[in-house]
C-alpha cells in the first residue's frame, strides 16, 4: 500500500502559500491526503474553525 503523500492546494480565495503567518488544514478526500494554506483570515480557514468547534 503506498503511503499517504500530502498533495498541497492552494486555496483559491487567499492564495496563501506556505509560509510563516500562513495556517493549513488538511484533509483526506477520496484516498488522497491535501493539505491546503490559508492566511489567517482567510474565510475558508475560520469556516474551518468553525467546523473544528474551535471557535464559538
Ligand atoms: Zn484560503
Amino acid at each position: 500500500m503506498d503511503a499517504l503523500q500530502p498533495q498541497a492546494v492552494m486555496c483559491s480565495y487567499c492564495k496563501a502559500r506556505p509560509a510563516a503567518g500562513a495556517v493549513r488544514t488538511l484533509e483526506a478526500w477520496e484516498g488522497r491526503l491535501t493539505v491546503t494554506w490559508h492566511d489567517k483570515r482567510c474565510p475558508h480557514h475560520l469556516a474551518d474553525r468553525v467546523l473544528a468547534g474551535k471557535e464559538p
